[in-house]
């Protein structure tokens, strides 16, 4: 419906204005605050209609505090640091109710006090903020950041429906700033998830990190989407406005338009506080938030400044965090998932259970050794729970239910994804598929093979080996070889060019050094040293799969760890596969022998020494030629290119005039080392 304001002169527009303003932050307090609205969600928009229409023909009468401002900022580069005046301080954490006695003694002590008075909070599990008002109006909300700089999320923070942009009623302070949580609800967290599933968009973990994610977007746009909540629980600077109790500043703060905890509550002494706390723990996951756990604070705010603070936390306060939340179930089954690195993985499938409000029916077993451990079967009954509340685990197994029937888990020795031979090597926790075409591992083992200290193959990156693998243009790294430019032109943002340039780099890649393809393959513990080693003893590719485990664990720098694990790969039918298609495709395999001596001026001269020199032993002018890069056998033979005679010549000398091999003296021989700096 249209809302006709043509008639409307600037003067009664102004009137109008204020009043709709007044009614509509009423109403949205009755709505998102209170909870208990009072008009329908249609008389609040024809309002809310009324009002854009009036300050569309009026702009100049638009406020900042007017509630057709929450999202109207552009979106920001990048958030500008804003120092908290009043540290925003985390807290010291309780586990159990001794922890909180204890805590209890310690305020007891130091505030020279028989008993003292607290105040219980339910702790949000979402994002703290700060909000600045000035003579009532919001001027600047701020993240915690690291409690001394925090983000200037003030555009973001506009956004939040329960967050007033004016505050509410007749004793507005000169300065106060409202501190809460920012979060989501659980409801609307599973929601946005499965809208991001859709989309193909990262999944959040969990209602925090939505909230935080959603808070802090340099477009508001995006943040007023999200269906953010704060709830209030204290103040940090305030100008014109004195309390005297804690609870006092949170009946104040619902009363000026903020949501506070439910349910807070005064307690007499801490055994109270302990018993809300046994409360608020038996009704956890009926709040449509995400808590984890309870604040307790000094109610008396004479005594909190008394208390001060540590460096890092207030002495007047502590959070007792819920303990993690158990449930008994009964597993149907433990599959096997295999991941991109090829690690085989456990996973236990039990009747679904709620855990901290979400409902849970897998949790990973980790390893063989966790299973046996856990002496975990098929048909038991277990205790699962969530670790840090966000990933469930099998705490144990409880044995009283077997009935017999249970069947023991056995890791399996094929692959479940590719049907290829699984390895777990000596002193390590995983078991792996080590088929280097596994569709499980393909697209991880592609990004390997093409980086730099692999075959160092430009301008194919993660996003483009995802395409490539998800359009079937290629199965394994040696598929890369045999991809036309057809092929990829089927790819998006693919123009001609690239795919020139992409086959070109591809192509340039088989003759890369050998140690790179060796690295390249992937095999496990064969990082890019142990390649070298491989490569430089060996020089083909086809030696080293030919080569024995005993071998292999001989060379200096190769245990016998990586050589069984080396073995193992090669010993794969499959990976033979891969490897006789890189070969077919002209993938560079061996390399020309090279001695490191190459260069050296006697490179390729054998020498041998017959009789005594005078000016040094035999075993030094051995050394010094070889140093120039000389061999020195010590017989001759039709090999030998020279033979330096001595004092007192043997044989070889005889040996050596026969086969017309140049025979030089002491003179020459020094003459020669002289040439090239090995003798004044
Ligand atoms: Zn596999």
């Amino acid at each position: 419906m249209k809302i006709d304001v043509s008639n409307v002169t600037h003067e009664e527009a102004k009137k109008r204005l204020e009043e709709l303003r007044k009614k509509l932050r009423y109403h949205s307090y009755l709505y998102y605050v209170l909870n208990k609205p009072k008009i329908s969600d249609y008389e609040y928009d024809m309002m809310f209609q009324e009002l854009l229409a009036l300050e569309r023909k009026f702009p100049d009468l638009v406020t900042p505090d007017s509630p057709s401002q929450r999202v109207g900022a552009e979106p920001a580069k990048e958030f500008k640091t804003v120092y908290h005046k009043i540290p925003m301080l985390s807290l010291g954490n309780a586990f159990d109710d001794d922890d909180l006695r204890a805590f209890d003694k310690r305020v007891k002590r130091e505030a020279g006090v028989e008993q003292i008075e607290y105040v219980t909070e339910l702790k949000m599990d979402g994002l703290a903020v700060s909000i600045r008002y000035e003579k009532g109006i919001l001027v600047q909300g701020a993240t915690r950041g690291d409690g001394i700089r925090g983000e200037d999320v003030t555009a973001n923070v506009r956004t939040i429906r329960d967050i007033p942009l004016k505050l509410f009623g007749d004793e507005i302070p000169e300065v106060i700033e409202v501190r809460g949580e920012v979060i989501m609800y659980k409801k609307d967290f599973e929601e946005l998830n499965k809208e991001r599933e859709a989309k193909g968009e990262p999944l959040f973990a969990n209602p925090r990190n939505a909230a935080a994610g959603s808070l802090r977007q340099l477009d508001p746009k995006i943040t007023a989407q999200r269906k953010l909540h704060m709830i209030a629980y204290g103040i940090g600077e305030v100008v014109g406005k004195e309390f005297k109790k804690h609870f006092e500043i949170l009946q104040f703060l619902q009363k000026i338009g903020f949501r506070i905890s439910p349910e807070a509550a005064v307690c007499p002494d801490i055994e109270e506080a302990i018993r809300r706390c046994k409360y608020y723990t038996a009704h956890r996951n009926e709040y449509p938030f995400g808590a984890d756990g309870v604040v307790i604070k000094v109610n008396d705010l004479e005594l909190q400044k008394k208390l001060g603070a540590t460096f890092h936390e207030p002495r007047w306060a502590i959070a007792y965090k819920f303990p993690p939340e158990e449930a008994e179930t009964v597993v149907r089954d433990i599959i096997v998932q295999v991941g991109r690195t090829g690690k085989l993985t456990p996973v236990a499938i039990f009747d679904p259970v709620e855990l901290e409000g979400s409902i849970v029916s897998r949790a990973t077993l980790h390893n063989e050794d966790q299973i046996k451990r856990l002496d975990i079967r098929i048909g038991d009954h277990v205790i699962v729970r969530k670790a840090g509340s966000v990933i469930p685990e099998v705490v144990r197994v409880v044995k009283e239910k077997r009935t017999g029937k249970e069947i023991p888990f056995k890791m399996p020795d094929r692959c479940p994804v590719c049907g290829g031979p699984v390895v777990r090597l000596p002193g390590e926790a995983a078991t792996r598929c080590i088929n280097a075409s596994c569709p499980a591992q393909v697209k991880e083992r592609i990004v390997h093979f093409v980086s730099r200290e692999a075959m160092d193959i430009d301008s194919i990156g993660e996003k483009l080996i995802n395409q490539m693998v998800d359009k079937g243009l290629i199965k394994d790294y040696a598929d890369l070889y045999y991809l036309k430019k057809d092929d990829l032109l089927k790819l998006e943002r693919m123009g001609p060019l690239l795919a020139d340039k992409i086959i070109r780099n591809i192509q340039n890649s088989k003759n890369r050094p050998l140690a790179n393809l060796i690295y390249a393959l992937g095999i496990f513990q064969v990082g890019k040293h142990t390649a070298e080693l491989l490569a430089k003893k060996y020089h083909s590719l086809d030696e080293i799969m030919n080569a024995s485990e005993e071998e292999l664990a001989q060379i200096e720098g190769i245990g016998p760890i990586t050589a069984k694990s080396i073995k193992d790969f090669f010993s794969s039918e499959l990976n033979k596969k891969v490897i006789e298609k890189l070969k077919e495709a002209g993938v560079k395999t061996e390399e020309e022998v090279k001695t490191e001596n190459e260069n050296l001026p006697l490179a390729n001269e054998k020498i041998v020494f017959t009789g005594a020199l005078k000016s040094m032993p035999r075993s030094k002018a051995k050394e010094l030629v070889r140093e120039l890069g000389a061999e020195t056998p010590d017989t001759v033979s039709k090999k030998t290119t020279l033979v330096v005679v001595g004092e007192d010549p043997g044989s070889k000398l005889e040996k050596a005039q026969k086969l017309g091999i140049k025979t030089i003296g002491e003179e020459e021989f020094l003459e020669l080392l002289r040439r090239y700096g090995k003798w004044t």
